[in-house]
């Protein structure tokens, strides 16, 4: 055995449990065709300070949990740890804005995070997610938020719970920063050394912190839900109106504010019933200043990114029925040449198709055929090949048929 293992926090999928990602990687690809987003691949690497100034340089994950490295040409880049960044930088490098409508993507990828690993948390893992450029209507929100709880709920997912809360916009967070502040000073001594630092830099950053004292600490905080500008007022009472509309039920979490700061207005998440503490499926937000802050035009924006690792949990006791494989022996390789053109001919017709080239006799090929659990053993032999037919072996009843190989479509038609 090799002394060489994945890297922590890593893991390798394969079958069976990879048919549950093709499963979930084809239902985003048709489910969000439906409201005209289009798929975007980034790449998975980006200069280091896309992050930085995105996603803010107070901010957990561009603190502690980049994976940044230094390329041979003295670069600093960054492997993506999310991807909204990455799409607005994509659309302002290419234009999007000016040649494509509607202004609205969809990704699925990996990320990376330097992240204490745990079930349902990796250090690569994948994600999917939409970004809406262009409108700021309240009802996009609840769109956005719909489509990503009826997508879950489509995949079988049912006990799930929808936190929302608004984070205000630059008109109003400012003083309300200083109403935080100022109670944060207040019990400085009972947050922790990075909790401490953040009171005068983003004291929204607090509310991320994951030691229970600093969460305990922070209950008594004034909430930026009380302290909301006009505009951010009523565009969030029309969030929720919507959703009401929708017949999205929700709850109201003052103190979700996101690990992120370019967060504007709306913010959501949505949590599992079933998993725990890793328990949030996913979450976005409005982002109504990045695609300007990044040097794009002055547009909104709002998205949600989805944690799959999360999602495949949830999906244990989907059956995903494996097709039945036709496996094709002859009974002698004089005959193979035959072998080759029929199996040539089932494929092209659909059929996954098995070709054993190592010269067994047919005992041997046909416990092969057992092996890769085939339902049918197809044999040519003299005999076949001279009159032009086929033998076929149900694997499951042992029953076999001899049929002629213009038959053959129609055969299996019926008994495939
Ligand atoms: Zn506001
Ligand atoms: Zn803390």
């Amino acid at each position: 055995m090799s002394d060489i293992k994945a890297p922590k926090g890593t893991r390798d999928i394969f079958a069976p449990e990879i048919q549950k990602w093709q499963y979930l990687e084809n239902a985003i690809h048709g489910y969000y065709k439906k409201f005209l987003y289009q798929e975007i691949r980034t790449p998975i690497f980006e200069h280091s300070e896309l992050f930085s100034r995105g996603i803010g340089s107070e901010t957990e994950v561009v603190q502690k949990e980049m994976y940044t490295f230094t390329d041979k040409s003295d670069r600093s880049l960054t492997l993506r740890p999310e991807n909204t960044a990455s799409v607005v930088r994509a659309a302002i490098e290419n234009n999007l804005f000016e040649t494509m409508a509607p202004l609205r993507f969809y990704y699925i990828g990996p990320m990376f995070r330097y992240d204490k690993p745990q079930k349902g948390r990796y250090r690569q893992f994948q994600q999917f997610g939409v970004e809406v450029f262009a409108d700021d209507s309240p009802q996009v929100d609840a769109e956005v938020i719909l489509s990503a709880v009826d997508f879950l709920k489509k995949l079988g997912i049912e006990e799930i719970q929808l936190d929302l809360n608004s984070v205000g916009c630059p008109q109003c967070r400012p003083a309300y920063l200083e109403v935080l502040r100022k109670a944060a000073r207040a019990s400085e001594s009972r947050l922790c050394v990075d909790c401490r630092r953040k009171i005068e830099g983003n004291p929204l950053r607090i509310f991320d912190c994951k030691l229970p004292e600093c969460a305990e600490a922070t209950r008594q905080f004034p909430v930026l839900g009380d302290h909301l500008c006009a505009e951010c007022r009523e565009h969030f009472t029309a969030v929720r109106e919507t959703l009401s509309w929708m017949n999205i039920p929700f709850q109201l979490n003052p103190r979700l504010v996101r690990g992120l700061d370019y967060y504007t207005k709306t913010a959501f998440e949505v949590i599992s019933g079933q998993l725990g503490a890793q328990n949030a499926l996913l979450g976005g937000g409005r982002y109504n200043n990045l695609i300007k802050e990044l040097g794009g035009p002055d547009m909104a924006g709002i998205g949600f990114a989805a944690g799959m690792e999360r999602i495949i949990l949830h999906l244990q006791s989907l059956e995903i029925p494996r097709a039945r494989i036709l496996f094709v022996a002859c009974q002698d390789p004089q005959w193979l040449a035959h072998a080759i053109q029929l199996a040539q001919v089932l494929r092209a017709e659909g059929y996954p198709v098995y070709l054993d080239y190592q010269g067994k006799n047919l005992k041997k090929q046909f416990k092969k055929a057992d092996r890769i659990a085939a339902a049918f053993t197809l044999v040519l032999a003299e005999d076949e090949v001279k009159s032009g037919t086929v033998s076929i072996k149900n694997m499951a009843s042992q029953e076999q048929i001899k049929i002629s190989l213009k038959d053959l479509n129609a055969w299996l038609k019926t008994n495939y």
